[in-house]
């Protein structure tokens, strides 16, 4: 019997857990459940899946949830104290499945009690890389990657000690606009880029995907992942998405992890690892698909890659930065406050205004992420100083 923590557990990565959860009875007790803002739901799962606590994110939601789970013997708890508390409970395996930065307290706190932890919080690795590599390694926590490139590669290097690697490969299924034109895209609405041609997944992605923000992201988190530099690390735009990551080794062979493009299948290869799960998710069909193509990014229309490779190279308080500013383009995005070429082009000025040194500690951290996040507020103020009343989707 494995014991499960799910942090995030109404999110896209939160409810695929508990899918594989519910093939696998038998093999999963889940510890505790967080969510940020939907008591009914989160209750819901707690009445469910019976965990030792149950903690909503926002406190302002914490009397609905109590009131919703009163006489169940459920214990409830709030606030980044009680996702703290959640991590930090005795499970062998924490699925970090919260967005953003608010991510990174918590996960940090299960890394600290030397867990198991399945990451599918890239903004860990993102906005305090060597901070919490240095906290996998000093508490002897376990990292096995969720996000599908980085799961990818990771069975695809399973046998090797990386010294035979010669570079990694990541795919992106190119978003909603891989074809479009910059009119298109200068034009283009929060519905448009939430429709996401493959994969199903939580706003902020669906958002990243579509400008290429989060391949971006993810070289930085595949860098810290595999400790592999900027030049070793590659992109293809591969629109079917069914090969997510390619191993390339130094005797010309690739190996390559293919599969459907369902979250479980990385989800479960963590939850399982080493075994594998049996798992009831569509099996790919490739005579079916009879077409897998490859093509390079095009630099011109996704600016992102190129701003996300100089803060891998940049190191330091860059990624933090990167982070912080996309999270605060996005959500103005989805506002209508910016539109959508308007996310990179806030994410450079932040970028090009801060130049703070290195944070030393998770509190230097969470200060370059506040101060970036003002700049950002401050650039989408200065750029479009009237707001648009319609409302976000
Ligand atoms: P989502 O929006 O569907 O779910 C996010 C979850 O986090 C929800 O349970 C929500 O209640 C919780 N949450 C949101 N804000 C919070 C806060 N301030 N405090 C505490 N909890 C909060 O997001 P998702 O798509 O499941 O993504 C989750 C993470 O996994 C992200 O870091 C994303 O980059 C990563 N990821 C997701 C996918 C995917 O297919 N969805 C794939 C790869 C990586
Ligand atoms: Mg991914």
């Amino acid at each position: 019997m494995t014991t499960l923590t799910v942090l995030g557990a109404t999110g896209s990565i939160g409810l695929s857990t508990l899918a594989l959860v519910d093939e696998h009875p038998e093999r999963f007790r889940v510890t505790a459940l967080t969510a940020h803002s939907r008591p009914d739901a989160l209750a819901e799962l707690a009445l469910r899946y019976r965990p030792e606590l149950t903690v909503i994110g926002d406190p302002r939601h914490h009397r609905q949830l109590q009131e919703r789970l009163a006489g169940h013997g459920l214990a409830t708890a709030a606030g980044e104290e009680g996702l703290v508390a959640a991590a930090g409970l005795a499970a062998d395996c924490v699925v970090a499945g919260i967005v953003g930065i608010a991510g990174l307290a918590p996960t940090m706190a299960a890394v600290h009690r030397g867990a198991t932890v399945a990451l599918a919080n890239k903004e860990c690795l993102i906005a305090a890389g060597h901070l919490f590599r240095a906290a996998v390694a000093e508490h002897g926590a376990r990292l096995l990657p969720v996000d599908s490139e980085h799961n990818a590669l990771f069975q695809a290097l399973a046998g090797s000690d990386g010294r035979d690697v010669e570079k990694l490969t990541i795919t992106a299924s190119g978003g909603p606009f891989r074809k479009a034109s910059v009119a298109e895209m200068r034009a283009a609405t929060p519905e448009a880029a939430l429709r996401h041609p493959n994969w199903k997944m939580g706003a902020k992605i669906t958002i990243d995907s579509a400008t290429m923000v989060n391949k971006g992201l993810e070289l930085i988190e595949a860098h810290q992942l595999f400790d592999l530099p900027d030049e070793r690390l590659d992109v293809l735009v591969h629109p079917q998405s069914v090969v997510h990551g390619m191993v390339h080794y130094q005797d010309g062979s690739v190996i390559a992890q293919l599969g459907c493009s369902d979250m479980r299948v990385p989800i479960s290869y963590c939850l399982g690892h080493p075994e594998r799960l049996a798992s009831s998710v569509p099996r790919l069909d490739l005579a079916k698909l009879a077409t897998l193509s490859f093509e390079p990014p095009d630099p011109a229309r996704f600016p992102a890659l190129r701003v996300a490779r100089a803060c891998l190279r940049a190191g330091g308080a860059a990624p933090t930065i990167l982070n912080a500013a996309d999270e605060v383009a996005v959500a103005a995005f989805l506002d209508r406050r910016i539109g959508f070429l308007d996310i990179v082009a806030v994410i450079e000025e932040v970028l090009a205004d801060l130049s703070p040194p290195s944070p030393t500690d998770l509190a230097a951290v969470f200060a370059i992420d506040a101060e970036a996040r003002s700049l950002a507020e401050q650039a989408i103020r200065m750029r479009f100083p009237r707001t648009v009343s319609e409302p976000a989707p």
